[in-house]
C-alpha cells in the first residue's frame, strides 16, 4: 500500500470504483473514462509500480491477469468479437497512473497502429 496511490485507494476501498471482479490478487473495475462500449482496469491488489518491477515472484499474478481478462469478455459478452488487453509503461508507453494495470477494452472494432 503506497499512501498516495489512487489504485492503492481503490483496491483498500477508500476511493469508489465500480467493482465487477475481485479474487486474492486483483481487482477489475470500469474505466472512469472509457475509451471502447466496455473498458475495465485490471489493478493487481500488490502496489507494482510498473511492468518494469515485475519480477518472477509475479509470473503467478500475469497469468491470473489473463485468465481473469478471458472471463470477464466472455461474462460480458464480447470475447469472440475479440477484445484487446493494454499495458502502458512509463510516459513514452502512455501510463498515468503509477500502479501497474491492464486495460480491457471490448465492444468495438480495434485500429492499429494505437496511436
Ligand atoms: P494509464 O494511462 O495506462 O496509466 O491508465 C490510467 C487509466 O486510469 C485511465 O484510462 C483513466 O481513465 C483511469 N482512471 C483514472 N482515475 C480513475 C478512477 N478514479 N476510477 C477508474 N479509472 C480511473
Ligand atoms: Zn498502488
Amino acid at each position: 500500500m503506497e499512501e498516495q496511490c489512487l489504485f492503492c485507494k481503490i483496491v483498500k476501498g477508500d476511493i469508489p470504483a465500480e467493482k465487477i471482479y475481485e479474487d486474492d490478487l486483483l481487482i477489475a473495475f470500469r474505466d472512469i473514462e472509457p475509451q471502447a462500449p466496455f473498458h475495465f482496469l485490471l489493478v493487481p491488489r500488490q502496489h507494482i509500480r510498473s511492468t518494469l518491477d515485475l519480477t518472477a515472484s509475479n509470473d503467478a499474478l500475469l497469468g491470473r491477469i489473463f485468465q481473469v481478462a478471458n472471463k470477464i469478455a466472455r461474462d460480458f459478452g464480447f470475447a469472440e468479437d475479440g477484445f484487446r488487453v493494454v499495458n502502458n509503461c512509463n510516459e513514452g508507453g502512455g501510463q498515468c497512473v503509477w500502479h501497474i494495470h491492464f486495460h480491457l477494452l471490448g465492444g468495438r472494432q480495434m485500429n492499429w497502429p494505437p496511436g
